[in-house]
Parts: C-alpha cells; sequence; structure tokens
C-alpha cells in the first residue's frame, strides 16, 4: 500500500525518467517525487538530435518532454545538473550534488540511460572528435556540419550503427563530404544482418557517402589541434577535418554495480538485470529505460533494448511496479529512423543468427516495402520502409509466435492480419 509518506527517487531525467514521474502523478501517487539528472536541461528527447534538430527543421523547445513549469505544477521536485554518486540500500538514501546531499527514498528508479563508448585509438582527445548524445552535442555538431558544408569539408563517421548513419544523411544534406568506416560488411549489421544493410548502404552511396567496410579506425591524425585525417587498421588515410565516434552506447551502470546490485552479463548487453515487473535484484530498485536489461519471454532472452520506445513505455511501467500494480513489461521492441527520404520502422528482435531468411513484401527496389525476418516460419521481426500503418500487425504476427506462410507473407494482396491468426 502506497501512501503520501512516501517518497519515490528517479534518477535520471531522460525521456524513461521524466515518463516514469509523469506516470506516478497520473496513477494518483501523492507522495514525494524527487527527480534528480546531471543534465543541466529539463528531460528531453534524443531521437530530434540526429535528425530534425540538427538538420535546424526542429526548434530546440520541441525536444523536451514537458514544458519547464511541467514539473512544478505536477510536485515534480526537479534537481538539474546534479549527480548521484552513491545509493545506500540499507539506510535507503541517494547522495547527490557537489554538497553530498542525502535524500530518502522507498522506491527507487534507476533511468540511467547509457553513454555513447569513446574511441579508444591516438587522437582521440582533438577538438574536432565529438560525439552524440546530448543536446550541446547536437548544437555544437550542428555548427561543424553547416561550417564543414561551407567550405567542402570532410567528416569521418566511426560506426555504420543508427546514428552514424542519421548523422551522415544529415551532413550530406548540409552538403559535407562523408566517409563512414564500419569494421563489418554492411552498416546496422548487427541489427538487420546483410541483406537489409546492404540496402541502407545503396541509399546512402546513392547519396553520395562513401563506406569503407571491414576496417576500424586506428589513429585519428591531427595538427596543432585540428583533425587532418582518419586512418584505420588496413593501412587507408582519409583525409578528416572532423571525426564523429559513433560506435554505439554502453549503459550507465556503476551506481548501480557500486551498490552490489545484480548485472545483466555482457552477452545480453549488459545492463541492470530487472524482472519482468523491471524490479532489481533489491525488491524496492526499480530500473527502466537503455540501462535495464528484461527477460523477454517472446524471444526467450534477457533484452536491454536502447530505442525511444521502450523509454517511452518503460518508464510508466516501472512507475506502475513502484506503485504496487502487477506489471509484466513484455512489449515487442519498436524502434523508428528517417535517413534522406526514407522512413522506417522496426519491431521485434531478430539479429543474425537468430532467423533462417528474409521475406519482403513490396518493392525494396523503389524503397517501399516490408522485410520479415524468419526462423521456422515464425516472424521474429518485421520493418516498414516508407509503408505506414502496419505497425501494429507486424507487432501481432510476432507476440502470436505462430508460423506463417511465407508466401502469403510476402503478397501484398494478403492482408497482414489475416496471417498468424
Ligand atoms: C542522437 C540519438 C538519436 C536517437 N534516435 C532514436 C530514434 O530515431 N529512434 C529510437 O527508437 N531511438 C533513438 N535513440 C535512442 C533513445 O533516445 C534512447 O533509447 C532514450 O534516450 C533512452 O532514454 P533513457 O531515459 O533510458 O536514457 P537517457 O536518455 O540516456 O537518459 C538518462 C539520463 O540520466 C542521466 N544520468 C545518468 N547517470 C546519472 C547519475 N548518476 N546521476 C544523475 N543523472 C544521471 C544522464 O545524463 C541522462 O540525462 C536515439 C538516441 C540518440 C543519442
Amino acid at each position: 500500500m502506497v501512501d503520501a509518506d512516501q517518497t519515490f527517487v528517479i534518477v535520471g531525467g531522460g525521456l524513461t525518467g521524466a515518463k516514469a514521474a509523469e506516470t506516478l502523478r497520473a496513477e494518483g501517487f501523492t507522495g514525494r517525487v524527487i527527480l534528480i539528472c546531471d543534465e543541466r536541461d529539463h528531460p528531453y528527447e534524443r531521437p530530434p538530435l540526429s535528425k530534425g534538430y540538427l538538420l535546424g527543421k526542429d526548434t530546440r523547445e520541441s525536444v523536451f518532454v514537458h514544458e519547464p513549469a511541467w514539473y512544478a505544477q505536477n510536485d515534480v521536485e526537479l534537481h538539474l545538473g546534479q549527480t548521484v554518486d552513491a545509493i545506500d540500500r540499507v539506510a535507503k538514501t541517494v547522495r547527490f550534488g557537489d554538497d553530498g546531499t542525502l535524500a530518502h527514498y522507498d522506491k527507487l528508479l534507476l533511468a540511467t540511460g547509457a553513454e555513447p563508448r569513446r574511441l579508444d585509438v591516438p587522437g582521440t582527445d582533438l577538438a574536432g572528435v565529438h560525439h552524440l548524445r546530448r543536446l550541446a552535442h547536437a548544437e555544437r555538431l550542428k555548427g561543424v556540419l553547416a561550417a564543414l558544408g561551407r567550405d567542402n569539408g570532410h567528416l569521418v563517421i566511426a560506426g555504420g550503427g543508427w546514428i552514424g548513419l542519421e548523422v551522415a544523411a544529415a551532413a550530406r544534406e548540409y552538403g559535407a563530404e562523408v566517409t563512414v568506416v564500419e569494421p563489418e560488411p554492411t552498416p546496422l549489421h548487427g541489427v538487420l544482418g546483410p541483406e537489409l544493410g546492404a540496402l541502407f548502404a545503396d541509399l546512402h552511396r546513392e547519396h553520395g557517402v562513401r563506406f569503407h567496410f571491414g576496417a576500424r579506425l586506428t589513429e585519428i591524425v591531427g595538427q596543432d589541434g585540428m583533425v587532418l585525417a582518419a586512418r584505420t587498421d588496413d593501412g587507408e588515410e582519409h583525409p578528416a577535418h572532423d571525426v564523429l565516434a559513433a560506435i554505439g552506447a554502453a549503459p550507465r551502470t556503476a551506481l548501480a554495480e557500486a551498490a552490489g546490485l545484480e548485472l545483466a552479463d555482457r552477452a545480453h548487453g549488459g545492463g541492470v538485470a530487472v524482472d519482468a515487473s523491471l524490479r532489481t535484484s533489491d525488491p524496492d530498485v526499480y530500473a527502466a529505460g537503455d540501462v535495464a536489461s528484461f527477460p523477454h519471454g517472446l524471444f526467450d532472452t534477457r533484452l536491454r533494448v536502447e530505442h525511444w520506445a521502450n523509454a517511452l513505455n518503460g518508464g510508466p511501467a516501472a512507475a506502475r511496479a513502484m506503485l504496487g500494480k502487477a506489471v509484466s513489461y513484455d512489449r515487442v521492441p519498436y524502434f523508428f529512423s528517417d535517413q534522406y527520404d526514407l522512413g522506417m520502422e522496426y519491431s521485434g528482435w531478430a539479429p543474425p543468427g537468430s532467423y533462417d531468411e528474409v521475406v519482403i513484401r513490396g518493392d525494396a527496389g523503389k524503397r517501399e516495402f516490408v522485410a520479415f525476418w524468419v526462423k521456422e516460419g515464425r516472424v521474429l521481426a518485421g520493418m516498414n520502409v516508407n509503408v505506414w500503418d502496419v505497425t501494429e500487425p507486424i507487432q501481432k504476427l510476432i507476440a502470436s509466435r505462430t508460423a506463417v506462410d511465407t508466401e502469403a507473407l510476402a503478397d501484398p494482396h494478403v492482408p497482414l492480419d489475416t496471417l498468424g491468426a
């Protein structure tokens, strides 16, 4: 039973933390809600940072989860620019800020997200080496891309994942020269596999992006603090005025680890281990969003999902669990991306090795299709490219766990919602 004397503390003011605070109030929680974040900006959404905001199409105001006044209006005690550096699970306190303020909690939510991995190569500290996670990073990168476009400059992007490709698209729109260095044989290899990865390579090549596959950056060459070139392990040197390290993100687990909470093993993406109700190994501590590794019944494995929809839904799910409601967090993972005039949504989970075929419904050549990753007839994942309003039937097919007729799956005339029933 939760009463008005209780205090719920949320560490991390990304989308997960902000949505959890919103849900606590929406569910009628009348106790204290304390939200602590090391960033100075009010909680904001990150997807525009590599898309509309980076391109100057979305305003700064449009990225925030709530209006700044919302927090006070909803009695959410917001501590911005303050890092939580310790959790005492016996005293049930968190310590934060320069003066080591202690806040008591009855329930605690860890929504500490993830941070960009750093390139561990000589030259990585040069001023022209960038990462993209925060609003301030996007603001800086926007200026960099505009200058590169103006001066016909070169951007080398380490990593052909979602962020690398979205920035490549933005950089080309600014008119910069772009080279993407990627160790795998295609971009997005680890998520989409070689079949659909190749399609994204073609899309970017058509827009003038150069790829260097099968190679890693080994050195960023600079002079007087400026980037001059990027070297790869096969001995090539690419001219560069700026470098973006887009080599993935690591879950921010240090706080949980120091507090003795159970972590998921790296083979499952690491993160703070939670059960299906997003509860950690301590019954009063929860974790959600990018930092959490939860057991997913549909795929019979633990997943750590670094996507917007998981923050949007995971924060509220954790909040409900903290309030003592029955929660089983088993949503089909979902994400989206926009690059040039290609928009896509992906539902499910099907890394290379987990599926036996990719079934295409529609015209892949025209980039208007749905791709399905299938194992023994069962749909593990689906991606709609420039085709809309199909996420619900795709997710139902995945959740049904039944084998479907793959010829019917490939046939656009067979309605998706008649399959897998
Ligand atoms: C550039 C970019 C583009 C993206 N585009 C897409 C997209 O198109 N589609 C999609 O599905 N997903 C996208 N994502 C992923 C999506 O934004 C993340 O999944 C989402 O932000 C996760 O939210 P979160 O709240 O769990 O973590 P975060 O957003 O990382 O927020 C965690 C917050 O906690 C703070 N924090 C951490 N430790 C502490 C501490 N000890 N004390 C205080 N504060 C702390 C962090 O600084 C941060 O502010 C993108 C991500 C980035 C970076």
